[in-house]
């Protein structure tokens, strides 16, 4: 899986640790190789936590769409397209 997009619908089931082992395989290789992606986990991770600690008020099935959106975002400034 070399594809971002793939990965990044994957990424909260990761942190949340329910995701399966092969796609969790495939996942971790993909993040290692591109930082983009990483990034974008590490401030999903920061987000998850907050909202754990009850710090944001956001529910999690609002998380990954606001994820997709900030990646969007980060895509369009570096590559001009999704
Ligand atoms: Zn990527």
């Amino acid at each position: 899986m070399a594809d971002c997009r793939e990965s990044i619908k994957n990424l909260s089931e990761y942190i949340d640790g329910e995701i399966d082992p092969e796609l969790c395989a495939e996942l971790e290789s993909h993040l290692k190789g591109c930082t983009n992606c990483r990034l974008v986990m590490d401030s999903l991770k920061m987000t998850v936590k907050l909202c754990r600690d009850g710090i944001c008020e956001d529910l999690p099935e609002s998380l990954q769409k606001k994820f997709e959106q900030k990646l969007a975002e980060h895509w369009k400034k570096k590559f001009g397209r999704i």
